[in-house]
């Protein structure tokens, strides 16, 4: 039975978690769980689920809930994070908050000696040195859930990563994959929102969009597999169904395929080497594809995955500015403040007028994190 403390429990990956153990009682139980503001489902979760602690956001539903269930221990804010993400019933941490506000309770989770399923890609991109730094000291494992990250791990199971020449990273093309740039100029939030393969949260739907999730991914992908950014390339992948592949010296390319559902991914990082049956609509069935299209990646098209290789391989604080620039920028776009193109503008803008600082510590990192997240809402 894995115990599990999940951050980000009404969310998208968070949702799909609780579907997993629902579907195997005998193998999962969330003993901790939290969640930011969303009471109604918030609180039918805690119902069904039974968590024995639960942390929200504000303080207004934390004494909400403490009245509602009077033998649950409640907390709120960054300390209730800690909380879920360091809770000793509990034996693996899944990370599924979305943003750089995962990073402590990651790092505390660590310091704790817990096992970590990340989604939180977010963490990896600001603070991936010393995210990894920390696990490696505590020997604790770093699981990816992200689909293209899981499925590097999924091919690299029995390998020695020495062998490895390169990943390969697979990206749909998110929602305007077939438009132009200049058809770019006055999309809405609504056709934004509206991915072709996948059903996620809006933030990781945006970026998708612009391409930055792919770009926070080849970071991610820099921190988890311990390869330089040359050894990491993208192409577009229109039908989702291969999650990403590695090359070995020899020449081989190992890659995993299957329906684009992060149930798979998510229920890897509980069960590996094992593997638990899932439920779906409808299997898998490749003749039903026909065809698989490669292309190469057009960075003229997406700037913003330029951006992050640039960011990834300046170092330093430059990968915090880029995503505390990006989070900022897509907040803006969803609340209509600025148009979708903005998004790279805004992070560039950010990017430029920044002095790396190489190898930050924590407090900088936070540091220039807050700076950025101030100075790009001067420009909305
Ligand atoms: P969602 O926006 O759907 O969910 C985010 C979760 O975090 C919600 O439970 C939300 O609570 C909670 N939350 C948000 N902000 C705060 C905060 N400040 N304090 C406490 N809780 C907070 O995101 P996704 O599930 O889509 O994504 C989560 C992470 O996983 C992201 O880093 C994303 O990049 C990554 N990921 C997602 C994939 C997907 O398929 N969705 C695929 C691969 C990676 P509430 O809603 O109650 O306010
Ligand atoms: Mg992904």
């Amino acid at each position: 039975m894995r115990k599990i403390n999940l951050l980000g429990a009404t969310g998208s990956v968070g949702s799909q978690t609780l579907e997993i153990v629902r579907e195997h009682p005998e193998l999962f139980q969330v003993v901790a769980l939290s969640f930011g503001r969303n009471m109604k489902l918030g609180t039918a979760v805690i119902e069904e689920f039974k968590p024995e602690l639960v942390s929200v956001e504000h303080r207004r539903d934390y004494e909400k809930l403490k009245l509602e269930f009077p033998n649950l221990k409640v907390y709120y804010g960054a300390i209730g994070l800690q909380e879920v993400a360091t809770y000793a019933h509990g034996d693996i941490l899944i990370n599924a908050v979305m943003g750089s506000v995962g990073l402590q309770p990651t790092l505390d989770a660590i310091a704790a000696g817990k096992e970590i399923a990340i989604a939180n890609k977010e963490t990896l991109v600001t603070a991936g040195h010393l995210v990894m730094r920390a696990a490696k000291e505590k020997g604790v494992r770093i699981v990816p859930v992200d689909s293209e990250h899981s499925a590097i791990y999924q091919c690299l199971q029995g390998e020695n990563p020495a062998n490895i020449s390169k990943l390969i990273v697979t990206a749909s093309g998110g929602s305007f994959r077939d438009r132009t740039r200049e058809q770019l100029r006055n999309v809405t939030v609504a056709e934004a929102l509206t991915h072709p393969n996948w059903s996620m949260g809006n933030k990781i739907t945006i970026d998708s969009a612009t391409m930055f999730n792919k770009g926070l991914e080849v970071i991610e992908a820099h921190w988890l597999f311990n390869l330089d950014y040359d050894d990491i390339e993208v192409v577009v992948h229109r039908e989702s169904v291969i999650h990403s592949m590695v090359a070995f010296k020899d020449g081989s390319h190992i890659a995993q395929l299957g329906l684009p559902d992060m149930r798979v991914p998510i229920q890897y990082a509980l069960t590996h080497p094992e593997r638990a049956s899932i439920s779906f609509n409808k299997p898998f069935d490749i003749t039903e594809f026909g065809a698989l299209h490669f292309d190469k990646m057009d960075f003229h098209r997406f700037p913003a995955l330029k951006l992050a290789y640039t960011a990834g391989k300046i170092g330093g604080t430059m990968p915090s500015v880029l995503n505390a620039a990006n989070e900022i920028a897509v907040a803006g776009f969803l609340n209509g403040q600025v148009a979708f193109q903005d998004i790279e503008a805004l992070v560039e803008n950010a990017m430029n007028r920044h002095e790396t600082i190489a190898n930050p510590d924590l407090e900088t990192i936070f540091q220039v994190d807050q700076e950025t997240r101030a100075y790009v809402k001067t420009l909305l």
